[in-house]
């Protein structure tokens, strides 16, 4: 059967793709033809250089060309692995295959392959244990080549040899996505030329300019959709009741406390939005405890008032269940009735749940994405909150907007940025901050600590546990070391519960587990059955345990400084002091230790916020999967501010009609109300 792929094809659709590849693709978020070519590398490998043996230092990274001269065997932990003699003109070389007994049958004796991994200089002679090899023609590797974020059970060799297919048949489907008269204002190269650049660079100056073209693209892109949807917002005009104020009032004054200077703040901007009759569209950061929760209530009560539902909505089970029961006690004497919906809620008691949120009855419902789904609908919904915690992106923030008449939307995020990126992420949306955390918390003291000196923290954690506290151990997780990630994780339980603490109950709580499962350990830990807590994942850890007081961060160097700031926001919410412990791993250099020293010396979110844009780029700050927004857009936040400038200054110019004829733009704004990148906006912001 020919091939005939289209870029809205499945992968699938393709030669040598089945379900398994395909199901490993769409975990990268992958599912078209299309997507794949928007997978760009992570980096790159430049393999123009061939490095004869005898030159390789201990450490580094080269391509070598060289013959199989024999086969031998080695054991290692009880099993026999495959070593490969190797040779060039110049010396020779021994590869430890480490489980890779198969490559027995490929890298035959007598025959010739490149040689890329990073060589190790011992007594024995130059050896490599993780290393990669290609055939092909003589010349045929000796070029700089894509490194693909990957998944577990997709190799780099994989991938590559997919995107060099997909170019190669589905690339001149690939359009022009911007305006002609500004392409070649900018002498840009076509959309296809730069995407194959992008994966597949000449050199490293062509490179660098086709990721600026396609950044500049993007950007435009983003501005020009963004633009058009204020135009429509601003025309919407809502009836307003006055707010009296009355369940404000009476919750108010029953809080044990009174609202710090920038909460106070911040509802008025909220209360002033409110009072307009365009929507609300506002956009509330606070480090994690400075009391957002509190203020989107009050606006909640606010909505309440004028007979209005309210939806809040949470990332997670966890969280949702969290905030579910906090506004229930919060509310609890205001006669307002709330409710909680996730995909766990099932049954009668789901349909219940369903038939009073239409009815009006329910005043509050808390829950998860599942009240984005089309059976959920509202008397008269008027107030949406999202609580987006420490990632960004709800990508469906405007679907959940389209269940009420233009209701008013209120965006709570957890992780400071700086304003540029907050322009750019939320557009549209208003900012307010609340830059002050409430009085009387305790302190929490940050310190690093070397894995040598572990013992220590163990014993810090062992005399606060003894006081009454609990404590957290925190291991990383992420999808490209997924499994070794894991199984560290797990020995680390193992022997932090057998050899450690074994008179004390420790529990585990990793992202693998079901919904379930996890609210189950929660339950447990938030009650006091667990006095140590052992977690793999940063949203896992969102969760308010104010007796909480120690926090122990292993391979800290492999998380950004940010979500360790959101991460040790989570003890320090009672009264008593904290500790928060940063354990990088041996192997650690000077530099990243030296990163890690910023988070002793600040507790400003948005200090750190600005460390780690200029340290590790936008991309770990925002959380690039979650965030909604096109990685290319992350990307080159900080690689380029006066390209975003000069990208939004064009994409104004060029709506407001001073670029190009009229006719032209017409044209060019009806094709791209229909293309991907609008409708992606639309979801992003609501239209
Ligand atoms: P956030 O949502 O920003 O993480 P919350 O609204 O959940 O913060 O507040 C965190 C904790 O601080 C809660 O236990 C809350 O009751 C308490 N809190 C909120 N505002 C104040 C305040 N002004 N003074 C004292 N405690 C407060
Ligand atoms: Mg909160």
């Amino acid at each position: 059967m020919p091939e005939h792929p289209g870029l809205h094809d499945k992968m699938q659709y393709l030669r040598g793709v089945g379900p398994s590849v395909s199901e490993k693709l769409e975990r990268l978020g992958i599912t078209t033809i299309g997507d794949l070519l928007y997978h760009f590398p992570r980096d790159y490998e430049d393999r123009r250089h061939i490095t004869y043996l005898r030159d390789a230092k201990d450490g580094q990274h080269v391509t070598c060309r060289v013959a199989v001269s024999g086969h031998s065997t080695f054991q290692h932990r009880g099993r026999r692995h495959l070593r490969i003699k190797v040779a060039d003109p110049s010396g020779h070389a021994y590869l430890y295959c480490f489980n890779r007994n198969y490559l027995r049958d490929t890298l035959k004796v007598g025959s010739t392959f490149y040689l890329t991994g990073t060589v190790s200089c011992r007594k024995g002679g130059l050896l490599f244990s993780q290393f990669d090899y290609a055939f092909g023609g003589e010349d045929e590797e000796l070029r700089i080549l894509p490194i693909y974020p990957l998944t577990v059970g997709l190799s780099q060799k994989k991938l590559r040899s997919l995107t060099e297919h997909v170019l190669r048949v589905v690339g001149d489907q690939v359009q022009d996505e911007i305006p002609e008269i500004i392409r070649r204002g900018y002498r840009l190269k076509s959309r296809r030329e730069l995407i194959r650049t992008i994966h597949y660079p000449d050199d490293i100056d062509s490179l660098r300019r086709a990721r600026e073209g396609v950044s500049y693209e993007e950007f435009f892109k983003y501005q020009l959709a963004i633009g058009l949807l204020k135009d429509k917002k601003v025309k919407i005009q809502k009836t307003r009741m006055p707010i009296e104020g009355k369940m404000k009032n009476r919750f108010l004054t029953s809080l044990p406390f009174e609202l710090t200077g920038a909460q106070k703040r911040v509802l008025e901007e909220c209360e002033q939005d409110m009072s307009r009759p365009s929507p609300m569209n506002r956009l509330i950061q606070g480090d994690v405890g400075s009391g957002k929760t509190v203020v989107s209530l009050v606006c909640a009560l606010d909505t309440i008032e004028r007979r209005g539902q309210v939806a809040l909505m949470a990332p997670t089970e966890v969280l949702a269940r969290q905030h579910f029961d906090r506004v229930k006690r919060y509310l609890s004497d205001l006669a307002v009735r709330t409710e909680f919906l996730s995909g766990a809620v099932r049954g009668e008691l789901r349909d219940e749940v369903l038939e009073s949120l239409l009815r009006g009855d329910v005043q509050v419902i808390v829950g998860t994405h599942a009240l984005f789904s089309n059976t959920v609908l509202f008397h008269d919904l008027a107030l949406v909150i999202i609580d987006e915690q420490q990632k960004f992106g709800v990508l469906q923030r405007g679907s959940l907007r389209e269940k009420g008449d233009h209701p008013d939307c209120m965006v709570m995020s957890a992780t400071p940025i700086p304003r540029t990126l907050s322009m750019t992420l939320y557009g549209d949306l208003d900012v307010s901050v609340i830059d002050e955390l409430p009085a009387g918390r305790g302190v929490i003291k940050t310190e690093i600590v070397k894995q040598a000196e572990i013992e220590k923290v163990y014993r810090k954690v062992r005399e606060e546990v003894e006081k009454g506290r609990q404590a957290y151990f925190i291991y990383p997780l992420i999808e490209e070391s997924l499994k070794s990630d894991l199984k560290n994780a797990m020995n680390a339980y193992d022997k932090l519960k057998s050899e450690e603490y074994p008179d004390l109950s420790v529990g585990l709580i990793h992202g693998r587990m079901n919904d379930e499962e996890k609210e189950g350990v929660m339950r447990a830990f938030r009650g006091g059955e667990y006095q140590i807590l052992v977690s793999t994942t940063v949203i896992e850890v969102g969760i308010d345990v104010s007796n909480a007081t120690v926090m122990v961060i292993e391979q800290a160097e492999r998380f950004g400084l940010s979500s360790i700031h959101q991460l040790r926001g989570r003890i320090g919410r009672g009264e008593h002091d904290s500790y928060c412990f940063l354990v990088p791993d041996r192997s650690t250099g000077r530099e990243s230790f030296n990163r890690l020293m910023i988070l002793r010396d600040t507790q400003d979110g948005f200090k750190i916020a600005e460390w780690d844009l200029k340290l590790r780029g936008p991309g770990e700050l925002i959380g690039r999967k979650q965030s909604g927004v096109p990685s290319f857009i992350i990307d080159s936040l900080d690689v380029n501010t006066r390209l975003i400038a000069r990208a939004q200054k064009d994409s104004r110019r060029y709506l407001e009609g001073e670029m190009g004829s009229e006719e032209e733009r017409r044209r060019f704004l009806d094709g791209f109300i229909q293309s991907r990148s609008f409708r992606d906006a639309v979801l992003y912001f609501g239209g």
